[in-house]
């Protein structure tokens, strides 16, 4: 049976929202994507993409090439024409831990004057926020919505028949995001009214059924489950999700400390446990800890929500304490085999905050770089596509393309992003660079103790004994 096509509005182009609306379009959709960056919209419509994420390009190029997908800024069009519009805008963590709601809210005001001036009546309109905000956002966005219409002179905007507010939290990791958005785990749809819950199941219902056609293989499941809650709970669940993932790596790095004081290995322990089905073998790889764009903040965002509600969130707290000390054990261990830092050059080998994506926010090398930088190191950088924006970022770094520029002359090398580029690394022509002690600290136990040391490193992993 063929699926309805919505028209869909995909406000914020960045991570989440290019690569919705793309998967969107991919699916048989016409999507336009909205940006207030006038630079990233004009990019986007030559068909270059603002950041780095395996096969988006292709996947851009395919909608935009069949006529179901375009780049603007002008959101009443986008908003006018729209059956479910998406709010996929950057939620950044403010000075207080909370979540930024800047973003959010502008938006929430000019999809309410742009539902107002387009002066339909008859198609009631989906907000649907993908990004990820705090428990009670939903009905704030509501609000907004309605206050935008008034604003723009239709107090009428403000029936409820006009438009309906749908949380559906993103799932996607940066670096295989495209895979995520075609084939994830779980779909979650929060909202109060039954006709939006419907609307987000026709609109995903290709995915739902993986019935698109699809050249990758193998599809992992027949049906994705489609998960409907009230508004809160789904909004609740994105938070809980990752800081669920960030405890479980918090919990391992917890237990390498005691695998090294131990003489046990971290690593036969994960493969141990990971194998218990109640456990699961993901986010289990001890080493220098969780960053990145979601977790840090979202875990900020949850603990603020409970100081605000004057809850305690000891479990989230320890694992957030956890997480800092991981950073100061890869500058310790570098201390230790190299009894100072001062004057000694120091590799980073992977800069972006996980391997495939440049994303550098919360990246952990930025402040092994800054704190190395503090104490008297000479710092290079390599990193296969975010090596420019990180020496923007860390002043003092010098960035490099090439692992083994990175190096030739360094007395130490730490891994700090698994790239396949990294874990590839001759381990022998790396120590023929390297001047002694040719210390290796692999923060993410990526290389095997006995290749590094045959190799000729001193080689220093987490937990393992
Ligand atoms: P991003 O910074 O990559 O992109 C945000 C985009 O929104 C930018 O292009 C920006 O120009 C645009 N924008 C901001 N304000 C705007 C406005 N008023 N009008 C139009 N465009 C506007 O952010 P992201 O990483 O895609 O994250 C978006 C949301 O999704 C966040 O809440 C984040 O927590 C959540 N999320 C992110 C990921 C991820 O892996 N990046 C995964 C799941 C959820």
């Amino acid at each position: 049976m063929a699926s309805r096509v919505s028209e869909v509005a995909v406000v914020g182009a960045g991570y989440v929202g290019l690569v919705t609306g793309a998967s969107l379009a991919r699916i048989g959709h016409r999507v336009t994507c909205v940006d207030e960056d006038g630079d990233r919209v004009a990019w986007l419509r030559e068909g270059k993409m603002p950041f780095y994420e395996p096969g988006l390009e292709e996947m851009v190029a395919r909608g935009t090439g069949a006529g179901r997908l375009s780049f603007t800024e002008d959101l009443d069009a986008a908003v006018g024409r729209a059956d479910v519009a998406f709010v996929a805008v950057g939620t950044p963590q403010g000075d207080d831990g909370a979540a930024d709601l800047t973003n959010v809210s502008a938006v929430a005001r000019g999809i309410g004057r742009a539902l107002a001036r387009s002066g339909r009546r008859a198609r009631p309109l989906v907000v649907a926020n993908k990004s990820t905000v705090p428990v009670g956002s939903g009905d704030y966005v509501s609000a907004l919505v309605r206050e935008g219409a008034e604003e723009a002179g239709d107090a009428g905007a403000a029936g409820e028949a006009r438009f309906g507010v749908a949380s559906n939290p993103e799932f996607l990791r940066e670096g295989s995001a495209v895979y995520d958005s075609l084939f994830p785990d779980r779909i979650v749809v929060g909202a109060e009214e039954a006709w939006v819950v419907e609307a987000m199941r026709a609109l995903y219902a290709p995915v739902i059924e993986q019935n698109f056609p699809v050249e990758m293989d193998p599809r992992p499941s027949v049906t994705v489950p489609f998960v409907v809650t009230d508004l809160a709970s789904a909004e609740m669940i994105k938070y809980a999700a990752n800081a669920f993932l960030a405890t479980k790596v918090s919990f391992v790095n917890e237990i390498s400390d005691l695998c090294e004081l131990t003489g046990a290995d971290v690593g036969s322990v994960a493969t141990g446990i990971g194998l218990d089905g109640r456990i699961g073998p993901r986010f289990l790889n001890a080493g220098i800890g969780w960053g990145g764009s979601c977790l840090p903040k979202d875990v900020s965002a949850l603990r603020a929500v409970a100081r605000e509600h004057r809850h305690d969130t000891k479990l989230l707290d320890a694992a957030v304490a956890v997480n800092e000390r991981r950073r100061d054990l890869a500058v310790s261990k570098l201390r230790d085999g190299l009894a100072t830092l001062e004057g000694r050059r120091v590799a980073l080998l992977g800069l972006a905050f996980k391997p495939n994506t440049d994303d550098l926010r919360e990246a952990p090398s930025l402040g092994i770089a800054a704190e190395l930088l503090s104490l008297g190191a000479e710092v290079v950088g390599y990193d296969p596509v975010a090596a420019k924006a990180a020496a923007h970022e860390a002043p003092g770094l010098r960035a490099v393309f090439d692992p083994y520029e990175a190096l030739a002359g360094a007395h130490a090398a730490v891994v700090v992003t698994e790239w396949e580029e990294v874990r590839n690394l001759d381990l022998r022509r790396a120590a023929s660079l390297m001047r002694e002690p040719k210390l290796l600290v692999d923060g993410r136990n990526a290389f095997a103790p006995d290749d590094a040391r045959g190799a000729g490193l001193l080689y220093r992993g987490f937990g393992r004994g």
